[in-house]
């Protein structure tokens, strides 16, 4: 682990942090053609881990200003973003509250399970419930006192999070190792990758969608943007978003989701085993393995400048590899 990992909550002590996390070179012939770089923010910390650090930075930033104890937050069972919260709530002191779809299993998912080991409170509710997880009143309903209380959305995915994923293109600019021509990184909202985009001046970015989205991801991206200064416009495939300013285009990349949100066929599976003696990376089969079997085929198909230095975002959610059998 990196010596500067997230050990208290300011943007210095960050960014600091973020600034040492290594770039690694891939020499392999599963990326034909171009120059592979995998920034390794799986290494940013060994608990609060890749892009959800980012998105959780400003969220926790403004729990402190406005001085309130409790963050009560929502996912899955396998949840990469619940994780991360639960373990920021232990190491920065705050009380953290997860709200969980569904009835609480007979054996929680090993996710859970750290979660409640740092101290997270783990509220079950049922789908309809879920449901009204956005609603102005929620927070009180599921019992937890609203004045003391952040709601962070799902995914840390809200505008204060892609201000925080902007720090990253911010820090990429920093410390690039090359002039980089393109930076992909996996999309599950696009937070992450809308705040890469405004953070990455004149570098246009690649998003690979890791689940069926349809249009939502740059139409939410195109309605952040705007509350962090950026003005961006959104053509009409909903697959490509233009930076007004700069005239950098930045880009969706559809089709390999591979089934869906969690599916892991058998190609999938063979190409993340095989990258990973070839590489020594650890991926997650939900984000990261999806993202360089993306970058692995369209360098195979041509699809990409040859000579191209391209960086690949490790965006980190190694805990949620135990989900897999
Ligand atoms: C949550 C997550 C993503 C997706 O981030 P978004 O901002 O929702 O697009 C990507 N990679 C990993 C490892 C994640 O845990």
């Amino acid at each position: 682990m990196l010596s500067g990992f997230l050990s208290c909550l300011n943007v210095d002590a960050f960014t600091k942090a973020a600034l040492e996390v290594p770039y690694q070179l891939v020499g392999s012939d599963l990326f034909p053609g171009i120059e592979l770089w995998v920034r390794r923010d799986d290494l940013l910390d060994p608990l609060i881990s890749g892009n959800k650090a980012y998105k959780l930075l400003y969220n926790l930033l403004e729990l402190e200003a406005r001085q309130l104890g409790t963050v009560v937050t929502c996912g899955g069972a396998w949840s990469n973003h619940v994780h991360a919260v639960a373990a920021a709530g232990a190491r920065f002191g705050f009380d953290a509250v997860g709200v969980i779809r569904g009835e609480r299993a007979h054996r929680l998912s090993a996710t859970l399970q750290d979660a409640e080991r740092f101290g997270m409170k783990l509220i079950f509710v049922s789908r309809e419930q879920y449901r009204r997880r956005g609603e102005a009143s929620f927070i009180s309903e599921i019992g937890v006192d609203e004045e003391s209380a952040l709601f962070v959305p799902e995914g840390g995915s809200n505008y204060i999070g892609v201000r925080g994923a902007r720090v990253l293109g911010e820090i990429i600019l920093r410390s690039a190792p090359v002039g980089f021509d393109q930076v992909w990184t996996a999309c599950g909202t696009g937070a992450t990758f809308a705040g890469l985009a405004s953070g990455l001046k004149g570098i246009s970015t690649v998003g690979v969608e890791v689940l069926k989205a349809g249009n939502s991801i740059l139409r939410d991206a195109a309605t952040w943007l705007p509350q962090e200064g950026e003005i961006a416009r959104l053509d009409a495939t909903h697959k490509i978003l233009t930076d007004e300013a700069g005239g950098i285009h930045h880009r969706l990349l559809s089709g390999y989701h591979c089934g869906g949100y969690a599916k892991y066929p058998e190609e999938l599976r063979r190409f993340q085993d095989e990258l990973e003696v070839e590489t020594g990376i650890p991926l997650d089969p939900v984000y990261t393995a999806k993202l360089l079997f993306a970058l692995s085929n369209s360098a195979k198909n041509s699809r990409l400048r040859k000579g191209s230095k391209i960086l690949a975002i490790h965006s980190g959610g190694l805990q949620g590899r135990r989900g897999i059998a």
